[in-house]
């Protein structure tokens, strides 16, 4: 599904991604750790066409995509786009629109959706995320939670085969985290793709099926949660878990 070789990401001197190999089975529930500016961020965004890249390969849903602007870079960036949906840390819902509007836009702008359908899918889906009866309300009115649950609704309007969250919860309290991560989890045990980075450790521990570590512009050390977490290798791993308060 993501296939990620050898990538190289610069910003002017510094070289952010040194080198990063990742393989994304369909369906696969991928969790990112590491530390803070190891280039979380920066390889999900590069995944979903928003950054460019400096080196190596990648393809995402059987569409390679070439690291810098050009035309065949625009071409592919149509077609994972469809494929590949990313929830943000800040929502970054459209305030102008009501919660069924933002969710029903690309499928119908993007997808060609009738918008009687497009309706009828949204609806479903507020269903899904336990927000049906908010459909016509403004973000703006909405708890930090429930616009992260509408955020992963207007994600899914579009039938991606992964998904990239990027700290979809630490803009949120404890009681509305747990309302986005419940959401999380019922995606992941439905066979939804995606790749998570959190600081939620039990998620990670308890959904996922591969956890990488990602630290300075490397992936250091990956395997299933019980390897990594109970024997992890590498001792920015051990370190950094243990600053998590998960190990040791
Ligand atoms: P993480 O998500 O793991 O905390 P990031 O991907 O946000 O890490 O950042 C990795 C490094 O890239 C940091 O040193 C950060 O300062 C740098 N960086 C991120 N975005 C930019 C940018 N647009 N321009 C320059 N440097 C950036
Ligand atoms: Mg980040």
């Amino acid at each position: 599904m993501i296939r990620l070789t050898d990538i190289y990401k610069r910003y002017e001197a510094h070289t952010i991604l040194k080198g990063v190999n990742l393989t994304v089975a369909k369906g696969e529930v991928c969790v990112l750790l590491g530390p803070s500016g190891g280039g979380k961020s920066t390889l999900l965004r590069t995944i979903n066409g928003l950054e460019t890249f400096d080196g190596g390969q990648m393809e995402v849903a059987g569409v390679k995509l070439p690291g810098q602007p050009c035309p065949e870079r625009e071409a592919a960036l149509l077609k994972i786009r469809q494929k590949v949906g990313m929830v943000f840390q800040q929502f970054n819902l459209f305030p102008h629109l009501t919660v069924l509007g933002n969710i029903i836009e690309a499928p119908i702008h993007v997808l060609g959706t009738s918008k009687d359908q497009a309706i009828q899918k949204a609806m479903e889906l507020l269903d899904r995320v336990g927000l049906k009866q908010k459909a016509d309300s403004r973000p703006a009115s909405l708890s930090g939670g429930q616009q992260q649950r509408v955020a992963i609704a207007r994600t899914l309007a579009m039938n991606p085969d992964a998904i990239l969250f990027d700290e979809p919860t630490s803009a949120l309290d404890p009681n509305t985290t747990a309302e986005v991560i419940d959401v999380m989890q019922d995606l992941a045990q439905a066979g939804q793709g995606m790749i998570v980075v959190t600081h939620g450790m039990h998620f990670a521990r308890t959904v996922a099926h591969t956890i990488h570590i990602l630290h300075s512009g490397t992936i250091i050390e990956s395997g299933p949660p019980a390897k990594v977490f109970d024997s992890p290798s590498h001792e920015v791993t051990r370190a950094f878990l243990s600053d998590s308060g998960t190990h040791g």
